[in-house]
């Protein structure tokens, strides 16, 4: 029996012709080839943002961001406590101090309303992160942020085409962050980009992702630089992949639309929302064990497993990690609500081109494995 993925990489003709068109031309490195600029104009374009910047991953992009807002020893900067430990990574990186908010129980994504409480005369910045696709609700993060004079960043690295109210995410804040990792909506393999409408921002980002050259003499470096670069080869990937992200985009919209119809009687179940000021890209479909279901994830999952279906546990917040440099007045109760989805959530196979059969089989196993708990 084959098992059925969480995610699966769509690529195809003009993917491989991209890619050894570029190995033809020798233009294999991030100095190099014509496709990184189309790269970044085309997916800037597209999420409607005048600047993108591609570098070598969504970790390095969160990185490089803060260190164009420079965000430093410190300084604090909020972080939604549920997410990629990239996103925190990124922060401790800088020698800043993440400090971790608890989440909304049906979006997933940090609550706004618990921001305020949180700023202090140190807080730089609000890192939001639209967590498997569904968008942040955005408004009272931007009020808050501009009363305080704070940075927004936006960690988009699951949310490529999320909307909120109408707009595209990674130009709602003052940085966008994406990924291009194998198992994101597109992929360069490994890669991401960083979208800006500020052209300064713009400026600094891209001067410090490559070194920091000097601009008159180049070896004259201008900063503490990193080597952040996208090759021409993953940049090749990209722009085959951007002839298809609408469609990637739709097939996984209709993949989640399957899944809510035949979950959506089950009690045991807490199913991924869409908001209405959202437009949900359903990175990944996200469950949450609810009622007598509540405390056998792993019994669930094994089952699955044991159809051939893979599963993956939710992220572990920050809160609960147990070997990273928390900040001493962090409690691992701090927030509850992360902890407890932390705890009784997983995603079930997402990948767009899955087919109708597989959708129902994953279906059905789940409920017949949650009504035997
Ligand atoms: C994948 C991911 C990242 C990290 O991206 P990489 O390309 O793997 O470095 C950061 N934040 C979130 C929310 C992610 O899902």
């Amino acid at each position: 029996m084959k098992t059925i993925p969480v995610a699966q990489p769509v690529l195809g003709e003009e993917e491989r012709a991209n890619v050894l068109a570029a190995l033809e031309a020798g233009a294999i490195s991030g100095f190099f080839g014509d496709y990184l600029g189309r790269f970044e104009r085309e997916f800037a374009a597209w999420c409607g943002c005048s600047h993108g910047i591609a570098v070598s991953s969504g970790t390095a992009a969160l990185h490089v961001a803060l260190a164009a807002l420079e965000v430093g020893p410190g300084d604090e900067v909020l972080v939604p406590t549920l997410t990629n430990m990239a996103t925190f990574f990124a922060v401790h990186y800088q020698g800043a101090t993440p400090v971790p908010i608890d989440i909304e129980t049906d979006t997933l994504n940090l609550d706004p309303a618990l921001l305020e409480e949180k700023i202090t005369p140190r807080t730089k910045a609000i890192m939001v992160v639209h967590l498997f696709g569904h968008p942040v609700d955005m408004d009272p993060v931007l009020a808050l942020a501009d009363r305080h004079s704070l940075a927004v960043i936006e960690d988009c690295a699951e949310a490529h085409g999320a909307e909120y109210r109408g707009n595209r995410v990674g130009g709602l804040g003052s940085i966008g962050c994406f990924s291009f990792y194998a198992n994101k909506i597109i992929t360069t393999g490994e890669g991401g980009m960083c979208t800006t409408n500020d052209d300064a921002l713009a400026e600094k980002i891209r001067t410090l992702k490559s070194l920091a050259f000097g601009s008159e003499n180049k070896f004259m470096h201008s900063a503490v630089g990193f080597n952040y670069r996208m090759t021409n080869l993953q940049a090749a990937l990209g722009c085959a992949q951007m002839a298809k992200i609408s469609q990637l985009i739709q097939l996984k919209r209709e993949v989640a639309q399957e899944y809510n119809r035949l979950l959506t009687d089950c009690p045991e179940l807490q199913l991924p929302v869409e908001k209405g000021y959202a437009h949900n890209v359903y990175w990944m479909y996200h469950v949450v064990l609810a009622g007598h279901a509540a405390g056998r994830r792993a019994e669930v999952m094994a089952k699955l497993a044991a159809a051939g279906i893979e599963t993956r546990e939710t992220f572990i917040p920050y809160n609960l990690q147990q070997h990273l440099p928390l900040a001493a007045h962090i409690g691992r109760e701090d927030c509850p609500r992360a902890n407890a989805v932390a705890q009784r959530g997983f995603y079930l196979p997402s990948g767009p081109v899955l087919a109708q059969e597989q959708i129902a089989h994953i279906a059905e196993q789940l409920l017949t494995a949650v009504a035997a708990t």
